[in-house]
């Protein structure tokens, strides 16, 4: 008998990944999130609402960025009158986010807008809520009900002690069931925290009581880098978890960086995988080639290609060969050549120098070879050759 339970081993998953939380679907305008969707990026503008020029041209600077869904706030009345305006000139579906006032809600829905936001802590109780609730069902349009730790009632701040994630699932809860209460089913629920801690174990609380999609992110996060990083922290567990629809990685300042940061977590937990996966060694003083270079050339002509490839580059035989095998198309280098895998046998033998163009051509084959297997809209849910296709459109 060893020291070690090694049977543990047996029965353990040999491809990792949990299935993503069963959740309804919820058409937002043209993007349906929830069920099998791919998870949506959306954001969120800084400019003043009614300034029409100035919203527009910042979410088009979004849409160019990539950014699905976007979300303006709406505290005045002249920012409610904007709303149509805003909504023929842009080509995402746009989100109302509505605070402290419910007529400000009403007002809203008076537009052709695809969502609004209620923040049930502080929209003045269930009744003024359920107001709005008949308003958005006699409409059609969807609503998110976005809980806050920074602004839960305060009946529940003293129920459980503090803004906890069972006093933030509690508030989603009664504020479903009002909404449910009304026949009203077109809800997208969020528990948002700047605390990465409270925020993931309320999502997954949340995940074990009820089936509505879930708009995730880490709220207030700060300035970038750091905030990028603290948004990983917080959205990768979830994502890993299976939890999440719709995602917003909250910067300070310019929404149109947290477009790629968004993507960026998608892909680095596989959730939603939109180009190739670039593995590169860190280097190390066993270097054979110089592989900064190739890399950087690598990524230049790979920019804007839609393929969940696996592409691993590393620097010397030690992984190379490894690695190379576990991805579609690899390189090991060695005394300034490269091998090339495929699918983990060895294809080629080139010079350093015409590695990157040996790449290229072995990616563009592979592309032409599984055509047919990729998904339609070149997003994917996992990648690699154990793993492709998983979805979708
Ligand atoms: Fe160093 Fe080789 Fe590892 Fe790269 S792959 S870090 S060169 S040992």
């Amino acid at each position: 008998m060893g020291r070690f339970q090694y049977s543990l081993l047996e029965q353990a998953a040999r491809v990792p990944g949990k299935p993503r939380h069963k959740t309804r679907e919820v058409r937002i305008g043209t993007v349906v999130i929830g069920g099998n969707n791919p998870i949506a990026v959306q954001s969120m503008t800084t400019t003043d609402t009614h300034d029409v020029e100035a919203t527009v041209q910042q979410i088009h600077a979004l849409e160019a960025a990539g950014c699905e869904l976007v979300r303006v706030t709406v505290p005045k009345p002249e920012d409610a009158h904007a709303l149509t305006r805003i909504r023929e000139r842009i080509g995402i579906p746009l989100i109302c986010d509505i605070h402290f006032d419910y007529k400000m809600a009403l007002a809203a829905l008076d537009h052709p807008i695809d969502k609004i936001r209620i923040n049930p802590g502080n929209i003045g109780g269930p009744e003024r809520f359920r107001q709005v609730v008949r308003k958005a069902k006699s409409r059609g349009i969807p609503m998110r009900i976005g809980v806050n730790a920074g602004s839960l009632e305060r009946e529940l701040c003293e129920k459980y002690g503090f803004p906890c994630p069972p006093a933030m699932v509690e508030s989603a809860l009664r504020y479903i069931e009002i909404a449910e209460e009304e026949g009203y089913y077109d809800i997208v629920v969020s528990l948002k925290s700047s605390d990465v801690l409270v925020a993931v174990e309320a999502y997954r609380l949340y995940a074990q009581l009820a089936d509505y999609p879930t708009h995730i992110g880490i709220t207030e996060a700060g300035k970038p880098p750091y905030a990028v990083t603290k948004s990983a922290a917080g959205l990768a567990p979830l994502l890993l978890d299976g939890i999440g629809d719709t995602i917003r990685v909250s910067l300070l300042g310019d929404p149109v960086p947290e477009i790629a940061a968004a993507f960026d977590i998608l892909q680095a937990t596989q959730r939603r995988v939109r180009r190739p996966e670039l593995i590169a060694c860190p280097t190390c003083g066993r270097l054979a080639i110089d592989l900064e270079k190739i890399v950087a050339e690598l990524e230049k002509r790979l920019a804007g290609k839609r393929l969940p490839i696996k592409i691993s580059v590393l620097g010397c035989v030690v992984n190379g060969p490894g690695e190379a095998r576990e991805a579609d198309i690899g390189i090991a280098a060695g005394n300034g050549k490269g091998m090339i895998f495929r699918n983990g046998e060895i294809i080629r033998r080139v010079e350093e120098a015409e590695i990157v163009d040996a790449l290229m051509e072995e990616i563009a084959r592979w592309e032409q070879d599984n055509q047919h297997r990729l998904p339609p809209q070149r997003d994917a849910e996992g990648l690699g050759r154990r793993r492709l296709p998983l979805i979708s459109s």
